[in-house]
């Protein structure tokens, strides 16, 4: 990923969906993704059930999550990354 790279671009939307898909761990921390039909974020690697594509934004950090209006998922726990 570039620095300073939008995260909406969609060939970067792309590759860090595939991450999620993965459940990859090596992400956590570096993204978030937000479910707008259960207004959560989590961690890349949330063993929860993933959800549609079209219902998730990505977050380059918590904070950006939050001020979307996301709470912290209960599973993952993502602000151990705040
Ligand atoms: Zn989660």
């Amino acid at each position: 990923m570039e620095i300073g790279k939008e995260v909406s671009d969609f060939s970067c939307f792309d590759e860090q969906w595939q991450r999620v898909l993965a459940r990859d761990k090596g992400s956590d921390g570096q993204f978030f993704y937000a479910v707008k039909t259960t207004g959560i974020y989590c961690l890349p690697s949330c063993p929860s059930r993933k959800p549609k594509v079209e219902n998730i934004a990505f977050y380059d950090s918590i904070d950006a999550a939050k001020k979307g209006g996301f709470r912290a998922c209960k599973r993952c726990k993502p602000d151990i990354y705040l």
